[in-house]
């Protein structure tokens, strides 16, 4: 063959070191990476694998069975993370909708870390260059561009996706505790895993009567309720810039839709959100329900956070407006 001296040995070092690189990858997100690499922007499926995992993982359901408290668990963790998604990874760290002290932002780093979608920065990070660019060629999950599949649950498999873009995070990569979540992103998620299953193995013990296990606890109480929690957050991405209506004529194709408000605790109604990112609020009339807000509202009372950055009353009014779409 004509290019016999060029072609790489069987077990190419190559293909070797990605192998490598991407499993280091699993546990420290700062192992290098080259996204010039030709196949930066295809899907690693090395990497991709604790991802898929987490899906088969599911399955274990026919094996360990259900009961009621393992099915509330999963439901409480669910809520719980999914507030702290919309919360805080996407009102709090990516858009500054309100403060809060540095231990209640660690805390509720710590909690979002547990959702499985990587760490705070990494997110933050992603989410402002969707904005900047929100259904343009450079926006990584626009469904109108890339299709329903990629812009749903294929746009972060791939290396270019993985890395965490500092330079769009200055204000959040200043707190040396975020970096390190964000660094090792692993960490908070099978801690959740482990203290589960352990409290499954003592209920099983100190209250049987409860017809629970470890492994059941982990099978509810992490991969169900994690995997349904992920699909849920991810309709944002894919579903509410298809489905819905458009009150406002954003540059985007964002919607209004009130099925993704409930599901995701208010972040539904995108059309909204888009148009104006930079209040607490996103259901912007008084029906348009929006779970996380009223949340924020209860920890505002408590002290836990605050300003609370408002709707403005020109975005009100043109909301209401029955000449607006929608
Ligand atoms: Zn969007
Ligand atoms: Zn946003």
């Amino acid at each position: 063959m004509p290019q016999s001296s060029t072609v790489r040995p069987a077990a190419s070092p190559p293909l070797r070191r990605r192998a490598i690189a991407a499993v280091r990858r699993w546990f420290d997100t700062a192992s290098e990476l080259d996204d010039n690499d030709p196949a930066a922007d295809r899907i690693d499926w090395l990497r991709a694998l604790p991802f898929i995992a987490m899906h088969l993982a599911c399955l274990a359901v026919f094996w360990v069975g259900v009961s009621p408290i393992a099915v509330a668990v999963a439901v409480a963790l669910y809520a719980v993370r999914m507030f702290a998604i919309t919360g805080f990874y996407h009102r709090y760290f990516s858009h500054r909708t309100f403060r809060t002290s540095r231990p209640v932002q660690f805390i509720a780093a710590l909690v979002g870390a547990a959702c499985v979608q990587r760490g705070p920065l990494w997110w933050a990070a992603h989410h402002r260059h969707h904005h900047r660019h929100a259904d343009t060629h450079q926006d990584p999950h626009s469904p109108g561009q890339h299709g329903f599949l990629w812009s749903h649950a294929g746009w972060f498999l791939t290396a270019r996706a993985f890395r965490t873009h500092w330079e769009r995070i200055p204000d959040l990569a200043r707190f040396p505790e975020l970096r390190w979540l964000d660094r090792f992103d692993l960490v908070v998620p099978v801690a959740l895993a482990a203290a589960l299953f352990g409290l499954g193995a003592l209920l099983e013990r100190v209250a049987p009567q409860l017809g629970t296990s470890a492994g059941q606890m982990l099978v509810w109480g992490f991969f169900i309720s994690t995997t349904v929690l992920f699909h849920a957050t991810v309709t944002i991405n894919s579903l509410a810039h298809r489905f819905g209506k458009r009150r406002f004529e954003t540059r985007d194709d964002s919607r209004n839709n009130l099925w993704l408000a409930l599901l995701t605790f208010g972040e539904g109604w995108h059309n909204n959100h888009h148009f104006f990112p930079g209040s607490a609020r996103q259901g912007f009339r008084w029906w348009e329900v929006d779970l996380t807000y009223y949340g924020l509202r209860l920890m505002a009372l408590f002290g836990l956070v605050r300003d609370l950055k408002p709707v403005p009353a020109w975005v009100l009014a043109r909301a209401a407006q029955p000449s607006a779409r929608g």
